[in-house]
């Protein structure tokens, strides 16, 4: 049986979705109705299941909903505290330490090819 969603508003961020069936949304985006409706469409799509699931990896990446990637960039210059969605973790007031495997995954990649950077430099 699928759960009922529960949206909560804050102030920061841009949204998540946690396996409780909560999405959390910056309440900004109420001010981007489109851009709204398009983000919540994307957290609606992923799963509850606990973890970093391959189908929820799946969803972001390939990301068949419609988020107008200019309006998305307007959002996030005019409500900077949107900025803490790319942080690979961050602290949550009531969930405490949150983990965003795709930002992990993200750091990790650029990590690991300014280290490639920096071998290559001692090498040549
Ligand atoms: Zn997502």
């Amino acid at each position: 049986m699928k759960q009922q969603l529960n949206i909560v508003y804050r102030n920061w961020g841009i949204s998540d979705r946690f396996n409780d069936g909560t999405i959390e949304l910056n309440k900004n985006l109420n001010k981007y109705p489109k851009l709204k409706k398009a983000i919540l469409a994307h957290e609606i799509g992923h799963t509850d299941q606990p973890g970093f699931t391959r189908k929820d990896f799946l969803h972001d990446i390939s990301s068949p909903d419609k988020i107008d990637n200019f309006a998305m960039m307007t959002f996030i210059l005019k409500h900077p505290s949107s900025l803490v969605q790319f942080l690979p973790f961050y602290y949550h007031k009531q969930r405490g330490m949150v983990f965003d495997a795709n930002m992990i995954i993200v750091y990790s990649v650029i990590g690991i090819i300014s280290l490639i950077g920096v071998v290559i430099g001692f090498l040549i």
